[in-house]
């Protein structure tokens, strides 16, 4: 029960005021307006969800609201989407039913309000819960991109309001948004969408972090635009000389994005040079942007010298997501390097609204359609492979979400796109599976090059075959697309298949041979003798002649030895897997750490090193027990996501004077009697016991990784601050592991 008085007229009012900024935002005339139908789907929700609230104690209308206003304003589409996003919870959470919409609004809305409907249940049950609902909401993607474009929405609102929920939901949620949803915005070319999902993951799971950077950003806006004008100034008078209409814009990076930054740099905010870049937004017809984003280019390295290394070009060649640019990075005044994103604005509302706006251009039949169709078969080929389970999908769909691309020709001068650090075998698996399997090397640009060979951009490459090659166990080694991948798989699973075949025949014989009967008891009996799990990896090991035939007399003659004990079973690990999880879960819904009477194992992470003070979370593995891992450690967002189920919660007690390992990274100037000066600090100052020590230094700078031993957070934070206030050190960070 809520216990302030809700006052229904005034939210009645409210409902209405946002039901009408949602129609002013669906734009008239486009394909499929049909208001009617939108007036109708909003009654239906609104009485649908009548009772229910939000966990804020707002009215639960506001959410399918809200998602449809970002639906219709933000991506731009019609009535449909609009009116699917409205419905898009009534299915699963209240009677309306799938036949009852499709009655009402036809078999499109139907279809996909079916693909956003979540499988009932989803974190209760198995570990690929999470995955194959995933995997469900893809499939659609090859029937109508529009339930992609309404989830990501969905989560977006959700993202937006996760303040009311409980820590833990809010770390699972914010996790799964970085792991799969703003990785997939990002491939469908919407990235303030992926920017804003990464900024509010980021606040989430670490909150600290978060806050310092946008304070820090917040507190240096003023320099940065004083800079930026200074950087502009001339360029904007020389565009105007040559008469381009252009527009010129400094923005400052995202938040999650200088977070990485000063997380793989090791570096502090201060010394990041490119916290913003300087955009220049060219009006220009279609048929003269390529020009006129090149004329620009030469404005800008007639005022600041490019860097050569760090031109990209996706105007000619543009992102398999159909991203259109030119970046350059110019050292701009006072000695600092700036990127310059130059592009029309057709390109920039590409960029900006991904997919909608290809809608919007498509009478133009631009390159960057094609490029996005291409995506879109991608992911369908991806889908229809029948062999991967959910969660192997998901791994292979990030594969080819994360990776950057590289272009590369044919002989005959056709190019392909293939993802950062492909090989020559993948080309070949790129352009056909057979071409792959019988590959034995190749000739990039004429020299001839072993399979393993890693492709870079502008590579002409010839494949070699020979019909005796075939795919071998190491191939998997050195491909990295998911389709070379599966098909080395499978090609490697049928041989395996008919080398068992053989195998059987052969042991056929030797059980005629002694006279004994080839039947299912007898193989199970030799496969408990010989400890193996399937009766085709024992043919497979006799065809291989692993398994010596010879040694199969020993095995008739303590045949009756062998008839007592159990028949082999074949036991999944999962299983027992699930009993553990359950026998956790039943006697304690919190793990307590460093209490003495602890009911359960559990280990300290080595990825990630969690102290006292940490934020941690517990996570149940197969056969060491429980195991504690930081809330940002690297591998939780992987954790959480997919095994939600095998996650506790665990806090620390008042800290028992036990020791934990943490590593700290020291990083100064290279002066006499600086490394004396730190381990003094560290051993006799604090007390602290030191594990590792190492010390490298270059050109008059060093770096140093301490491994050592320490209470608490507070004990560590207070060490890593006497650290810098030694003379000649200038950072001192934290580091996850050894
Ligand atoms: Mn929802």
């Amino acid at each position: 029960m809520q216990e302030q008085m809700v006052d229904i007229e005034s939210e009645k009012k409210e409902i209405l005021k946002r039901y009408r900024a949602l129609l002013r935002a669906v734009k008239p005339g486009s394909p499929d307006d049909d208001r009617k139908q939108i007036r109708t789907a909003f009654n239906m929700a609104l009485d649908a969800h009548k009772d229910m609230r939000r966990k804020s104690g707002e009215p639960y209308i506001f959410h399918p609201l809200a998602v449809a206003q970002i639906v219709a304003e933000d991506i731009g589409l019609g009535s449909t989407a609009v009116v699917a996003a409205l419905l898009h919870d009534v299915v699963e959470d209240t009677h309306v039913t799938l036949e009852d919409i499709e009655k009402i609004f036809g078999k499109k809305v139907a279809s996909i309000v079916d693909g956003l409907t979540k499988i009932s249940g989803v974190f209760e049950q198995g570990s690929s819960q999470q995955a194959e609902n995933f995997r469900k909401m893809l499939l659609t993607l090859s029937d109508d991109v529009r339930v992609i474009l309404i989830k990501l929405s969905d989560r977006l609102n959700n993202m937006r309001t996760l303040d009311f929920m409980e820590r833990e939901k809010q770390l699972k949620i914010a996790s799964e948004t970085l792991y799969l949803y703003a990785p997939l915005a990002h491939r469908l070319g919407l990235y303030a969408f992926k920017t804003e999902l990464e900024d509010l993951a980021l606040k989430y799971t670490e909150p600290e972090v978060y806050k310092m950077i946008d304070s820090k950003l917040q507190e240096t806006s003023k320099e940065r635009a004083r800079f930026i004008k200074e950087f502009s100034d001339p360029l904007v008078d020389e565009l105007k000389e040559q008469e381009l209409k252009f527009e010129i814009r400094g923005r400052p990076k995202s938040i999650h994005s200088i977070w990485n930054k000063m997380r793989k740099q090791g570096v502090s905010f201060e010394e990041i040079y490119d916290l913003f870049a300087v955009r220049i937004i060219i009006d220009a017809d279609v048929a003269e942007e390529k020009a006129a984003c090149w004329q620009a280019y030469s404005v800008v390295t007639d005022f600041y010298h490019p860097n050569p290394d760090r031109l990209r070009d996706w105007i000619s060649t543009p992102k398999a997501n159909g991203y259109e640019s030119l970046h350059t990075t110019v050292m701009g005044p006072s000695g600092k390097w700036v990127e310059v994103q130059i592009r029309s604005r057709r390109m920039d509302e590409v960029a900006e609204k991904g997919y909608a706006a290809h809608w919007k251009y498509k009478d133009s039949a631009t390159a960057a359609e094609t490029a996005l169709d291409e995506w879109v078969n991608k992911i369908r080929e991806l889908l229809q492979n029948p062999d991967s389970n959910a969660l192997d999908f998901i791994d292979e769909f990030k594969l080819n979400l994360f990776s950057d691309e590289i272009f590369v020709f044919t002989p005959t001068g056709d190019l392909k796109k293939l993802p950062t650090g492909s090989t020559a075998l993948d080309f070949a698996f790129d352009i056909h599976t057979d071409i792959g399997a019988h590959c034995i090397g190749a000739k990039v640009n004429h020299r001839l090059v072993p399979l393993s060979h890693k492709l870079k951009s502008g590579d002409q490459v010839e494949i070699l075959t020979s019909s005796k090659q075939k795919p071998k166990e190491d191939w998997l080694t050195y491909v990295v697309t998911a389709r070379a991948k599966a098909k080395i798989k499978a090609a490697l699973k049928e041989d395996k298949r008919r080398i068992a075949e053989d195998g059987k025949e052969i042991l056929e014989r030797k059980f005629r041979h002694l006279k004994i009967e080839f039947n299912q008891t007898n193989i199970n009996e030799l496969l408990l003798y010989y400890r193996l799990p399937s009766s085709q990896e024992l043919f497979f090991r006799i065809a291989k002649e692993i398994i010596d035939v010879g040694d199969l007399k020993e095995f008739a003659n303590n045949k009756g030895h062998i008839k007592a004990t159990a028949q082999p079973q074949p036991e999944k690990p999962e299983q027992s897997l699930e009993e553990l999880v359950r026998s956790v879960r039943g006697k304690s819904d919190m793990l307590v750490i460093g209490d003495t009477m602890e009911r359960f194992d559990y280990k300290l992470s080595p990825c990630c090193n969690p102290i006292p003070g940490d934020d941690v979370f517990g996570f149940i593995t197969i056969n060491e027990g429980i195991k504690i891992h930081r809330v940002n450690c690297p591998n939780a967002i992987h954790l959480m996501s997919n095994y939600a189920y095998r996650i506790v919660k665990a806090k620390w007690t008042s800290k028992a004077e036990l020791a934990f390992l943490a590593g700290i990274k020291i990083i100064g100037i290279d002066n006499v009697g600086v490394i004396n000066k730190i381990t003094k600090v560290i051993s006799s100052d604090l007390k602290v016991n030191m594990r590792s020590v190492n010390f490298d230094s270059k050109d008059g700078m060093f770096e140093g990784t301490i491994m050592l031993f320490v209470n608490d957070t507070t004990h560590l934070t207070k060490l890593m601050s006497k650290l810098k206030n030694i003379s000649g050190i200038t950072t001192v960070n934290r580091i996850d592991t050894n």
